[in-house]
């Protein structure tokens, strides 16, 4: 079977299984969810294995980044399944089928999180895992059928040439997560048959940390962030702002939280990651050329591994500075003041995340007034990412759309507005029919 004509049956087969009907009754769509969660929780050891051959993750970090946080969204969505009975109401319907293509950083996290509001909603979806991530993605192509209904939703494993073939089919949403060069080419191709998107892209999530913070919570908080998953999170903070006289503080505290959570040499401990490929690997070196390396800067080709390396004194138009890190490097920039931070931010591309660090409520109030960003943190980084109720996505060249447990299911569904009435009653409706004279009006 040809490319084309395999890309093509996974398609048809997911239009008839949603032309069908099942996927509508609330039963269905709760005992799908279900099947999903035995999935994750009968086969989490195999989920860890895979994710250790593809990023070097820890096993304790796998249920953190990647688990839990389905098992939350996949409750909350089977109880949230409300139909609203009255005469004036807004049904909730499936769209069709969705086609769900993942990014390799958090493989599992990515495609399934899209998948539980598509099942909630009552959807069909094609699933399509990154390729880079090849174990998580056979290991998901392998278990998914065994768990649900596999017609509903089949797997499509493949690079660039089965997405393209994907893309040149009819779907009812698209729902892409990666980066924005891609993100614009998703978009290109579902204009064609005018389907909607949602784009989860990534870009530079800027770090203000302010004077008047305690740093070395600051610090500690920010490495966790940085650093999980070899730096390679969407959300990671891209690079600091702070004021060059905090700068040999910001450096010292966070070198002494790399030593406590990775030791005297990172490559052996089992909690830091390596970069996904050679190609990745590569990129991020280049990055930081030129630059003055104030913590780490190793690196080893072999194993795809590059040191946690903090950069200081970055100039704005430094290379490292035009584009996603995605690794762990983290650039410090001397800035003198929060309303240059500010500048700074609102000069680049809107962000995905934003992070700032004070003590200072009026600090606070103007970097949450003054800039943009598909969401923000104030003393902290990434944890919105983990509260179901907060809407999660980009704004810009970061993405368009949301999810995240009830976001996910509105994304995926059709909100139709219903008016059901009578035949009776007809006297009430003669003010609108013409012909509308004047007395008419007035009665
Ligand atoms: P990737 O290389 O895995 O690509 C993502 C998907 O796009 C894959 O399934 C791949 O097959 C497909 N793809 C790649 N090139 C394509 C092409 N030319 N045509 C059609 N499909 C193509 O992942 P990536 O893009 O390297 O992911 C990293 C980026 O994703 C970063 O920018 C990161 O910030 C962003 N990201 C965003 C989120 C979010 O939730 N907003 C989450 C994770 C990653």
């Amino acid at each position: 079977m040809s490319l084309r004509e395999m890309e093509k049956l996974a398609v048809d087969e997911a239009q008839k299984a949603f032309s069908s009907g099942r996927s509508r009754p609330l039963q269905y769509r709760k005992q799908q969810l279900r099947a999903l969660l035995r999935l994750i929780t009968e086969h989490q050891a195999d989920i860890a294995a895979a994710l250790k051959q593809d990023l070097n993750r820890s096993e304790f970090d796998t249920p953190l980044f990647e688990l839990i946080g389905l098992e939350h969204e996949i409750k909350p969505a089977r109880k949230s399944l409300v139909t609203i009975n009255d005469d004036v109401y807004i049904q909730a319907e499936p769209l069709g089928v969705v086609l769900i293509i993942g990014a390799w950083n958090y493989p599992w996290a990515l495609t399934l999180q899209p998948l539980i509001g598509a099942i909630a909603a009552g959807n069909a979806a094609v699933v399509k895992p990154s390729e880079l991530s090849q174990n998580s993605s056979s290991l998901l192509k392998q278990l998914l059928p065994h768990y649900l209904d596999k017609e509903m939703y089949p797997v499509v494993t493949g690079g660039v040439p089965e997405t393209q073939e994907l893309l040149r089919q009819r779907f009812d949403h698209i729902f892409y997560t990666g980066n924005s060069t891609v993100g614009k080419l998703i978009m290109e191709a579902a204009a064609r048959h005018l389907t909607p998107v949602t784009l989860e892209l990534g870009g530079k999530s800027p770090c203000y940390i302010d004077k008047n913070c305690d740093i070395a919570v600051a610090c500690r908080r920010i490495t966790w962030g940085k650093f999980a998953n070899c730096g390679q999170t969407c959300i990671a903070p891209d690079y600091i702002l702070c004021h060059p006289s905090i700068q040999n503080k910001v450096i010292e505290e966070l070198r002494l939280t790399l030593l406590e959570f990775y030791g005297e040499e990172p490559q052996t401990s089992p909690d830091y990651g390596r970069i996904i490929n050679q190609r990745h690997f590569e990129r991020v070196l280049t990055l930081m050329e030129g630059c003055t390396v104030a913590v780490g800067g190793g690196s080893d080709k072999t194993q795809c591994y590059i040191a946690p390396t903090i950069l200081r004194d970055v100039l704005p138009h430094a290379r490292i500075m035009q584009e996603e890190i995605f690794g762990p490097v983290l650039p410090i920039i001397s800035i003198s003041d929060v309303s240059e931070a500010i500048h700074f931010i609102n000069e680049r591309e809107k962000p995905l995340a934003l992070y700032v660090f004070s003590s200072d409520k009026k600090v606070i109030k103007r970097m949450l007034n003054e800039t943009t960003s598909g969401g923000v943190v104030v003393n902290d980084v990434m944890m919105h990412y983990t509260v179901t109720s907060l809407p999660f996505g980009g704004v810009g060249n970061s993405g368009m759309g949301r999810y995240h447990g009830k976001h996910t299911f509105d994304q995926l569904s059709h909100h139709r507005a219903c008016l059901i009435k009578s035949l009776a009653m007809e006297s009430l409706n003669k003010a609108r029919y013409p012909p509308l004279t004047p007395s008419r009006l007035r009665r």
